[in-house]
């Protein structure tokens, strides 16, 4: 025991970080490319001639749309009832192993080839994300004792196996799933996670105790939370059976839309039960403030991130010219390029932020979302232009997707690694495991907004596209003004900053 302790506090055996990072860097590196792999596939697939070479399911823009945007919403919604039964039953390391393996088995449903297990497939990746995601997350944090300055270099570390994960998903799932055929790229991401699950059957060991016990709670309680969560998994077995067989109905667009409704009404009473009931101290609640702030600005951002797999994917599809030399290249390549520039220039921002807070004018964490949705609207600019260009002459060049991810890479790096430390560092202690639920629930309602927004966009081919990436340039900028205002007049600060400032004067 003593042993394993010393791991998850001064162990520097990687790149100056614990052992234990080696295994969550290659597990959240599979899953990821399992994730973008196959989501760079979905909407194309969806709104595929049924037809042909590589046959699709051949449905409207609107309904594919939402479809695309249901699914990332549940994904990152089921962080939370995730981080729930990781915190309260399984612990974070067991709900890891329990998530890749049904992550795995969720795209070899989808490597089938056939249309009636799709829904099944889909389902299995997103129950097995949400016991995943989050809970690896927090698995980062704890490899740590509690206010060790490398939690932050720890999360720029685990932002690069994301992004290295993505690449490998999209280099490899759209190339086979483009084309040869979509379910030998569905296929390649179930083999990526099921690489991902093999390595943290080897590794897990170097994780020590972190993550790897739930809560401590009397047995009794413990046994109400057990026989509550069969229950709950009882009738969602129930409700997804009738969902598959057709006898509960399913309208696309309407369904997003209430789901959006839905994830934000989850927020606002969240938000409200943490701050009235908790019984949160006043450092605390100002903390939260905090992430309350960055909240909106999170899933107004991933609102515009996330079109890059739906409006973006369509625009690459149907107006860019994707050949180069001669060969035209798979669709989902294009997408590349954002975790390219992640990798490029991550640590570039990091070392901003650095001499910035050197020279004491590091941004608030305010001020960087906003940085990161001026980006977005910037970037929505840029494809408005293209937009322009591609009704004068269709297909353009692939240079402006290029720069719209560019943009867009920028922005995240202002916002998501930074987000995902905040949320782990601000958070109340108590509430850690849910506060990964609260950040990806922001993701949760970005990504149902970027499939309607999507949908929206594309209903009528290019013209319908501009008046609704107007909209949205509007508002970013708007929100994007709301925080810069919020950290002018000091609004919402951290306790941390507080203290600093007291300290100082
Ligand atoms: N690109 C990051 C990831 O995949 C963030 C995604 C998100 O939160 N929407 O983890």
């Amino acid at each position: 025991m003593s042993n394993q302790k010393n791991l998850t506090t001064n162990d520097t055996w990687f790149f100056g970080h614990p052992k234990g990072m080696v295994t969550l860097f290659f597990t959240e590196m599979w899953e990821r490319m399992s994730y973008y792999g196959m989501r760079a596939l979905l909407v194309l697939y969806m709104t595929g001639a049924v037809t042909g070479f590589n046959p699709g399911l051949g449905l409207s823009q609107i309904d594919a749309q939402a479809i695309y945007g249901i699914y990332v919403g549940f994904v990152y919604f089921m962080v939370i009832p995730g981080g729930w039964l990781a915190d309260n039953v399984l612990g974070h390391q067991k709900a890891v192993l329990i998530g890749a393996i049904i992550i795995a088995l969720g795209h070899f449903t989808l490597a089938m080839p056939l249309t009636e297990t799709f829904f099944l497939g889909l389902i299995l990746v997103v129950l097995g994300t949400g016991l995943l995601k989050g809970n690896i997350s927090t698995i980062v944090g704890q490899l740590y004792k509690p206010g060790d300055s490398r939690v932050q270099a720890g999360y720029t570390i685990f932002y690069m196996s994301i992004n290295i994960g993505s690449t490998l998903g999209f280099l490899i799932c759209s190339y086979l799933g483009e084309k040869i055929g979509w379910h030998w790229g569905f296929g390649a991401a179930g083999i990526g996670m099921f690489f991902g699950v093999l390595q943290y059957l080897n590794f897990r060991h170097l994780l020590g105790e972190a993550g790897n016990k739930p809560n401590d709670m009397p047995q009794a309680q413990r046994d109400t939370y057990i026989k509550w969560s069969k229950i709950t998994a009882g009738l969602m077995i129930v409700v997804i059976a009738l969902g598959l067989m057709g006898i509960i109905g399913f309208e696309p667009k309407a369904f997003a839309e209430n789901f959006a409704i839905f994830l934000t009404g989850v927020a606002f009473v969240y938000f409200s039960y943490l701050f009235l009931f908790a019984g949160l101290t006043q450092v605390e609640k100002k903390n939260l403030f905090l992430l309350l702030i960055l909240f909106i600005g999170a899933a107004a951002f991933w609102s515009g991130f996330d079109q890059s797999a739906s409006s973006l994917s369509i625009f690459a599809r149907d107006y860019t010219d994707l050949s180069v030399g001669g060969f035209v290249i798979p669709i989902g390549w294009l997408q590349f390029a954002n975790p390219v520039f992640v990798v490029i220039f991550a640590p570039i921002f990091a070392g901003i932020w650095m001499n910035l807070g050197r020279m004491n004018l590091d941004p608030s964490l305010p001020v960087k979302f906003a940085i990161g949705l001026f980006f977005m609207a910037l970037s929505f600019a840029v494809m408005l232009y293209a937009v322009q260009l591609a009704m004068e002459v269709s297909p353009v060049g692939m240079q402006w997707l290029i720069i719209t991810y560019l943009l867009q890479t920028w922005g995240e790096l202002a916002l998501s690694p930074i987000g995902l430390s905040a949320f782990a560092q601000y958070a109340p202690r108590k509430y850690i495991g849910q506060m990964f639920g609260l950040w990806f629930l922001a993701s949760a309602i970005g990504g149902v907004l970027a499939g309607l927004l999507g949908g929206e966009a594309l209903d009528a081919g290019l013209e319908s596209i501009s008046p609704v990436f107007e909209f949205m340039i509007q508002y970013y900028l708007v929100i994007g003004l709301a925080l810069v205002a919020v950290a002018v007049f000091g609004i919402a600060k951290s306790a941390d900053d507080a203290k600093a400032k007291a300290a100082k004067t």
